[in-house]
């Protein structure tokens, strides 16, 4: 069992990776002292492994459980309120703690409910998917508004992050995959010899080795530990973050959310900015290897043909991330170092076009 300390302005908190880490979870909840402990979870996770998590906590603590309907539709007005009345109506108070056990989307949706509830309540976050190395740590929740995805939420830290990979091992390979994109994204902006360890160990996901999984998500989560760690509020380097996002925002509204995952829409548009970067700053980028390593890991490697660039030029535009219609995207230097530039519509859609 590995642990990383996150540090942000007002608070300071341990991510504790391993196969039993699950274990610790009793000791934080100890520190906290909590009247009662409201476990938020998704029908898949509920199914899987509610009872194990309870039977583990309830000899010691009062706890209700509220379960959402798994997929991105959770993270809505309607469920966000009704999980509130819920936590309302068992009376939690503010010595209640709340878990969220899932994946990015109970983290997300819970994280928001903890921020609001009372005034703020504290909340731990047990993933239960590979994409949750990125989500469960930074302390952003929110929810989707039907105007845009994650734009009503907060910045709120959780008192710990408690990473058991033996939950990993019902995910689907296409959930494991899409959580992997950004583990990639990871090693591109910040770490050549974490790179050169996931080309070389990681060809395939299906059969991928307990130890990998966890080298994997405690690399990645101490580079974004590194990254919120300078910047939680994202008015800088945070921004970094956003490597292969432009494009692949703009992919993912294009196919209707869900459609694709999330992390397929990363990796095309990783490639883009790869590519980008070759041409532009005349990185000497590995960008054939990347792309026949996506394609030997089945991620689409290619913008779906009928996606026309305009359409993508004009859901870049509506990024919250975009001003004054200058778009703007996180380049890489070379592997481990990244830049940003800045590019009209026009100049985009020509390189685009390419
Ligand atoms: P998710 O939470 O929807 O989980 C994916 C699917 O896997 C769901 O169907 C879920 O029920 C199922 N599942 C979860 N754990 C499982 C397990 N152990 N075994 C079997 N099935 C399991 O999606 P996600 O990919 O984890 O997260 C996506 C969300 O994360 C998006 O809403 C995105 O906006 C958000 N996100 C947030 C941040 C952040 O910084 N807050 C960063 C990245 C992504
Ligand atoms: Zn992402």
């Amino acid at each position: 069992m590995k642990s990383i300390v996150i540090h942000t302005q007002d608070s300071t908190y341990p991510v504790i990776v391993g196969e039993d880490a699950i274990n610790e979870l009793l000791g934080i909840l100890k520190n906290l002292e909590p009247s009662k402990v409201l476990v938020v979870t998704d029908t898949n996770v509920d199914r899987l492994y509610s009872d194990f998590l309870i039977d583990k906590i309830r000899p010691t603590y009062t706890i209700c459980k509220y379960v959402i309907n798994s997929g991105e539709e959770a993270k809505s007005f309607d469920v966000f309120y009704d999980v509130q009345t819920f936590a309302l109506k068992q009376q939690l108070d503010r010595k209640s703690v709340v878990i969220a056990f899932g994946g990015g989307v109970v983290g997300d949706l819970t994280g928001f409910v903890a921020a609001t509830y009372m005034r703020g309540i504290p909340y731990i976050q047990v993933p239960t998917t590979l994409l949750a190395h990125d989500s469960a740590v930074g302390g952003k929740v929110a929810i989707n508004h039907p105007e845009g995805k994650n734009m009503i939420g907060a910045f709120y830290q959780p008192k710990a992050v408690v990473y058991d990979s033996k939950f990993l091992k019902s995910l689907p390979v296409t959930e494991l995959r899409s959580g992997f994109a950004e583990v990639i994204k990871h090693s591109l902006i910040k770490s050549e010899s974490f790179y050169e360890f996931l080309v070389k160990e990681i060809q395939q996901l299906e059969d991928i080795t307990s130890e990998r999984l966890q080298r994997m998500i405690l690399e990645g989560i101490q580079i974004k530990a590194d990254v919120v760690t300078i910047d939680e509020r994202e008015l800088g380097l945070r921004e970094i973050l956003n490597f292969g996002h432009t494009l692949g925002h703009a992919v993912e509204a294009e196919a209707g959310y869900g459609k694709l995952s999330h992390g397929d829409c990363v990796a095309i548009g990783m490639l883009f900015a790869t590519w980008l970067s070759n041409k532009l700053l005349q990185a000497d980028l590995p960008y054939r290897e990347l792309k026949t390593w996506f394609a030997t890991i089945g991620f689409p490697v290619e913008v779906p043909d009928s996606y026309t660039n305009e359409q993508l030029i004009a859901k870049m535009v509506k990024d919250k991330k975009t001003k004054s219609n200058q778009i703007k995207m996180i380049l890489l230097e070379r592997i481990g170092e990244t830049t940003s530039a800045t590019f009209s519509k026009e100049e985009l859609q020509s390189l685009l076009n390419e």
